[in-house]
């Protein structure tokens, strides 16, 4: 074998440098890539938001490097949307320098929940509403009514689980389910968490956290799920309002009508004292959720198309228990 001719050794140095350069941009782009997850931002795209290793439409490189992308992790593990994660602590209660009042509205979708809708909407009141995630399932246009009329949506738990006592894959799971199934009914994934029955502990507040969610809580318990009568649930929150209060009410869990009789009371004396009606974000300085919304649907249609999964999804519940007959005890 003789050697190779000095033009064909060239060649090869050539390719040989070209191929290393190829390498070293690759590398520079993961490199890229990695630091785009990493510092996500509501200002960047979808798929860096949510942690997806996907900018691929703006990288067609990538795409012949790896033509068949890895199915999308499970969203709530991803980077969540919102950056409403600061506080570790449940909040329960705004800034006191301030005439404002949030009212909260607990375990709907319910057939109650119109009828508050319209008392609302009739008194220019935005306000939040924590969900359970198997009636989001159950209905969802009531669900997409509360964001286009301007309400902010909490996930309250898939089945109304007592966070606290629950396994820790179990509480993912009530976490993951219900947001994923507002994010499909709104467009936005929740920015807020509360636990049912106020059952929260130190895991339970760091698992929403993780999830993008802070945990509010109360600091007026209109006490409306013992049904103690309007003039009853009227004075109570009456009673206790302050600037900066978040007022627990009930949409949901039981029959509402006292509660729907005591609401208009309760607007017109708050507004009588100068009080401002706003939503929990606006209360504690938060994003409001609707934010990302359309990042949201533009993820998930594009990981329908490229046949991933938006994560837990609306999948089953492991635990199956139903949600009490009677209204939960608080929360
Ligand atoms: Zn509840």
């Amino acid at each position: 074998m003789s050697a190779p001719p000095r033009s064909s050794r060239r060649q090869r140095r050539v390719r040989r440098r070209r191929r290393a350069s190829s390498l070293a941009a690759v590398a520079l782009l993961a490199l890229a890539l990695g630091v785009g997850t990493a510092t996500a931002t509501q200002d960047q795209p979808v798929a860096v938001q949510l942690g997806i290793p996907l900018p691929l439409a703006a990288v067609p490189a990538l795409l012949v490097l790896h033509p068949a992308p890895p199915p999308a992790p499970p969203a709530p593990a991803a980077a969540p949307v919102c950056r409403a994660a600061g506080p570790a602590a449940v909040r329960d209660h705004g800034t006191r320098r301030r005439r404002t009042v949030a009212l909260t509205f607990d375990d709907g979708p319910w057939p109650s929940t119109p009828a508050i809708l319209r008392i609302l909407r009739r008194a220019h009141v935005h306000a939040t509403f924590f969900v359970i995630g198997r009636q989001v399932r159950d209905r969802p246009a009531t669900v997409a009514r509360l964001r286009r009329e301007g309400h902010a949506v909490g996930d309250h738990t898939w089945s109304h689980a007592d966070m606290a006592a629950a396994s820790a894959q179990d509480a993912a799971h009530e976490l993951d389910w219900t947001r994923n199934a507002i994010a499909r009914r709104t467009g936005a994934r929740p920015c807020l968490f509360r636990a049912p029955y106020g059952s929260t502990n130190g895991r339970v507040v760091g698992a929403a956290r993780r999830r993008g969610m802070v945990t509010v809580g109360w600091d007026v318990d209109s006490r409306d799920y013992t049904r103690p009568g309007t003039k009853q649930i009227v004075r109570t929150v009456l009673g206790s309002v302050r600037p900066g209060s978040i007022v627990l009410l009930h949409d949901g869990g039981g029959d509402r009508g006292e509660t729907i009789a005591a609401l208009p009371k309760i607007i017109r004396a708050l507004r009588r004292r100068h009080y401002r009606f706003v939503t929990v974000p606006a209360l504690l300085g938060l994003p409001a959720d609707g934010q990302a919304g359309r990042a949201v649907q533009a993820a998930a249609g594009r990981n329908a198309r490229l046949g991933g999964r938006t994560g837990a999804g609306d999948g089953e519940p492991l635990a199956q228990a139903e949600l009490p007959g009677s209204p939960p005890a608080s929360g």
